[in-house]
């Protein structure tokens, strides 16, 4: 069961992977837009990743009668296919909006972090549920 700094680590990665990813495509797609990558924003998505990736441990906590049985349905596939829909639609969405760029961005991010944190559990001998514990 990876640990609460795994997930951390792994997470942020994620979120910088995301931010840079989109930046560069953002760029390739309009040549208009400057030509170089936003650290800030490459921060700003490493943090709301790094959430993200905290997030389903936080909703479903691990604790010693439980161990990695604490999965449940934040703990699933369901739900990472729901996340990653979730990461790829706020990437793609078209707004002239300065704001809620920048939110669709965060958001996204969030979700990137939190398919990290669904990939490093599916990885471990338990992995995930389809949907949940039982179904
Ligand atoms: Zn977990």
């Amino acid at each position: 069961m990876p640990r609460f700094k795994t997930h951390l680590v792994i997470s942020a990665a994620a979120g910088s992977a995301y931010s840079l990813a989109i930046q560069a495509c953002r760029q390739s797609l309009n040549p208009n837009l400057p030509q170089e990558i936003n650290p800030i924003h490459a921060a700003v998505c490493s943090l709301a990743a790094a959430i993200g990736g905290c997030a389903p441990d936080v909703f479903e906590p691990a604790d010693r009668r439980t161990g990695p049985n604490h999965r449940g349905k934040l703990h699933s596939f369901a739900v990472g296919a729901a996340a990653v829909k979730g990461a790829h639609f706020l990437a793609i969405c078209e707004t002239g909006s300065v704001n809620e760029r920048w939110f669709a961005d965060i958001a996204g991010a969030f979700y990137a972090g939190y398919v990290s944190h669904l990939a490093a559990d599916a990885l471990t001998p338990k992995g995930l549920n389809l949907v949940c514990k039982g179904c």
